[in-house]
């Protein structure tokens, strides 16, 4: 049986590893993080698994292309999805300040009733993928048989194919001198542009859960407990996003002063005040979303055939959860055809 490693454990890994473990190849996932997810990223507040969750990373999804419906279509059924219908607002500023105004977007929004990393972990789970966590890819070479990964302490792995799902930056930096076999490495650190967030501990605001922002700092703001179900308590978990301008021009400022910033901001537009809220959590993601250079590819993944070497994830698919699980399910055809 033909084995393949897949570098990363987020959708696009989750993708590609369902469709090659169904071809029947011997699939081996690695991951450096601690748990399987990537960008869908959810935490409790408190280790007691019973505290309240909220999503930092993606906030939901959506499902436009027939073979990810069907898949969403299972994952609805087995209850491991959600569709989310919050009160969506855009805050818009005038000359008397903020105003939140009810956006006519009603598109289908999709999350998971824990967390979306729950959805991505479960995706492994139903397959029974070997999934290898807290293990990242420190170089991978070309062998007379196929790759060679090393994982420093973990040692190595020894694949005849590699389906490669690290941001492009990251991607780049494991190729070393093969990158230039992929031409759309060439602008790599364009690919995905950066996005400080935060969550914080405060109020409901009436009306809306759920919170678009086109000027200033901030680009959303989303009441996670209301994803929870959770309807009565006060004080609720908002996850706050800074803008790509914003997460760029400041890309290296203290997490201190980000969380002052976008509080003061996520305060101005809701009127409510800092004193209300608490800092809960701070996170920068330095490969976040479709940055400058992010045009789709078709196919959305960029393969060398004849080394079984596969580049995917959402920076070659447009962006967004769908993107990443198309871009892993046309690597794993790469492969397969
Ligand atoms: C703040 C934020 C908000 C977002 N909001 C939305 C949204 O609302 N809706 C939506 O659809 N999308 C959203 N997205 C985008 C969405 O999260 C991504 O499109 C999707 O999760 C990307 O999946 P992926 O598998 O391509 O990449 P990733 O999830 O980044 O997975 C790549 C994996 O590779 C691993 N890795 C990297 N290097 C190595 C190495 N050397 N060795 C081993 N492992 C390695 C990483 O640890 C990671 O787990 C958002 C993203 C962010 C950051």
């Amino acid at each position: 049986m033909a084995k393949v490693l897949i570098i990363g454990a987020g959708v696009a890994g989750a993708s590609a590893a369902l469709a090659l473990e169904q071809a029947g190849w011997d699939v081996v996932v690695v991951d450096k993080a601690r748990r399987p997810g990537g960008r869908c990223a959810t935490r409790r507040l408190s280790a007691d698994p019973a505290s309240p969750w909220f999503d930092y990373g993606a906030q939901y999804f959506t499902a436009r292309t027939a073979p990810f419906r069907d898949r969403v279509a299972h994952d609805l059924e087995a209850g491991i999805l959600a569709r989310w219908t919050p009160q969506v607002c855009v805050a818009e500023r005038g000359e008397h300040g903020w105003q939140l105004n009810s956006s006519p977007d009603d598109r289908e929004r999709l999350i998971s009733p824990n967390g979306l990393n729950h959805w991505v972990r479960y995706l492994f789970e139903q397959a029974d993928i070997d999934v290898r966590c807290g293990q990242g890819v420190r170089g991978l070479y070309r062998t007379a048989k196929g790759w060679r990964a090393d994982l420093g302490e973990h040692g190595r792995l020894h694949a005849d194919a590699v389906v490669l799902t690290a941001p492009a930056v990251q991607a780049a930096a494991l190729l070393g001198e093969r990158t230039q076999a992929f031409p759309v490495l060439g602008e790599a650190r364009h690919r995905l542009s950066p996005c400080h967030s935060l969550v914080v501990a405060a109020p409901a605001v009436p009306d809306c859960q759920a919170l678009f922002v086109h000027q200033g700092p901030l680009s959303w703001c989303a009441d996670n407990s209301h994803k929870a179900g959770q309807t009565h308590s006060d004080a609720r978990l908002w996850t706050l996003h800074a803008g790509p301008q914003f997460s760029a021009e400041h890309l290296e400022d203290t997490p201190e002063s980000i969380a002052t910033t976008l509080t003061r901001e996520f305060a101005n537009i809701t009127a409510l005040s800092t004193r209300q809220m608490r800092l809960v959590r701070t996170h920068r993601w330095r490969y976040a979303r479709p940055g400058p250079v992010a045009e789709a590819l078709d196919p959305p993944c960029q393969a060398v055939p004849d080394e079984g070497i596969v580049l995917a994830g959402d920076w070659l698919a447009g962006g967004r959860v769908e993107g990443a699980w198309r871009s892993g399910a046309a690597a794993a055809a790469q492969l397969t055809d």
